[in-house]
């Protein structure tokens, strides 16, 4: 086996996923954009549709075709991007509800496909996607259908203490305060800010993989890099492109298969460590588009594969080394990468 080896603990997906909903009285849908976060949209959807997510996001009408052929029917399967030029028979034909976000698009619905389900989804302020106020008000004067659902999304819930927030509530409170259908307003940042943000529904994605802002939660993802060579250096050599790392004695550096192509950002290079079971190596030198070198000189023995995520180094601390955020680095996961799943029951 040469192809690294993401190995995705599904149970771990599934406990919290619980953890979040038992943090809530209302229901608790589940976001599995991107592939879910990289770990595989249909083994995810699939495991959590069996505890009884009954609700998905996914952002494209194509991610939704690919989810409801491994969902089968049954669930609400919602497009984020909502309904656009060219979706109308992929919306029909997977039974999708896109969340409309303007004018434009609730008239592009209703003609093409009159009485197939959508929902709303309203701008309260960050100015992204769905209907601003005044479209939203406008729109409300003309009878239309009732949505499955109206939701609106927070931009600053990962801060807590961030004024936009109370403004985003009460701006989406004023928009549907009062309508018949299901609301939903949080994310995992905006579940985690309490019960005033739960409404009838909640959306975490990020938060079904333990990384920030819910780090409490367990880490989903093991990723397994195999050695391909290990070779003695002398002190004064120097290991990759532009021969940015000396030895600064006899050392051992072991060459492992994968790089920047797989999503293992070539600026992490200088502060991440690979895991032999417990014990950080370095990696030294240049991170190469399909290699790693590092440094190994303290192991008594070299295994068949080191980790670069684990329960020591998750996503979230890849993330800090890059200069970024759980999020880029989950849905950076390499395609090459074979994908082994555990914690199935
Ligand atoms: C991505 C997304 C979510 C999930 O957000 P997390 O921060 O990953 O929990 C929910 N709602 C919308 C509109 C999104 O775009």
């Amino acid at each position: 086996m040469t192809a690294p080896v993401l190995t995705i603990d599904l149970s771990a997906i599934a406990a919290n996923w619980r953890a979040l909903d038992a943090m809530t009285g209302c229901e608790t849908a589940a976001v599995v954009k991107a592939d879910a976060y990289g770990c595989g949209a249909g083994p995810v959807a699939r495991m959590l549709a069996i505890r009884g997510v009954r609700r998905f996001f996914v952002a494209l009408a194509e991610e939704g075709v690919r989810l409801r052929m491994a969902l089968g029917p049954g669930p609400q399967i919602a497009v984020l991007s909502g309904h656009m030029e060219g979706d109308a028979d992929r919306l029909r034909d997977a039974d999708l509800t896109p969340c409309l976000n303007s004018v434009d698009q609730v008239l592009r619905h209703l003609m093409a496909l009159p009485g197939h389900g959508f929902a709303i989804q309203l701008d309260t302020g960050m100015n992204r996607l769905g209907l601003p106020a005044y479209d939203w008000s406008g729109l409300r004067q003309v009878a239309f259908p009732a949505p499955a659902f109206v939701m609106s999304h927070l931009a600053c819930a990962d801060d807590p203490a961030h004024p936009m927030n109370a403004r985003q509530l009460r701006a989406f409170r004023d928009m549907t305060d009062g309508m018949a259908v299901p609301r939903s307003l949080a994310a995992t940042g905006g579940l985690l800010l309490g019960p005033d943000y739960h409404f009838d529904f909640t959306r975490p994605g990020i938060g079904l993989h333990g990384a920030d802002p819910y780090r409490a939660g367990r880490p989903a993802v093991t990723l397994a890099l195999p050695v391909i060579q290990t070779r003695e250096i002398s002190a004064g050599d120097t290991v990759g492109y532009s021969a940015t790392w000396t030895a600064p004695r006899l050392s051992r550096i072991t060459t492992v298969a994968a790089g920047y192509a797989d999503g293992l950002h070539r600026v992490m290079g200088p502060k991440t460590a690979l895991y032999a079971g417990d014990t950080p190596c370095p990696i030294v030198g240049r991170v190469s588009m399909d290699l790693i070198t590092v440094d190994v000189t303290d192991l008594p023995e070299v295994p068949p594969a080191l980790e670069i995520l684990n329960a020591h180094q998750r996503a979230d601390d890849l993330a800090v080394n890059a200069g970024t955020i759980g999020y880029e680095i989950l849905t950076s996961l390499g395609a090459r990468y074979a994908r082994n799943y555990t914690g199935v029951t």
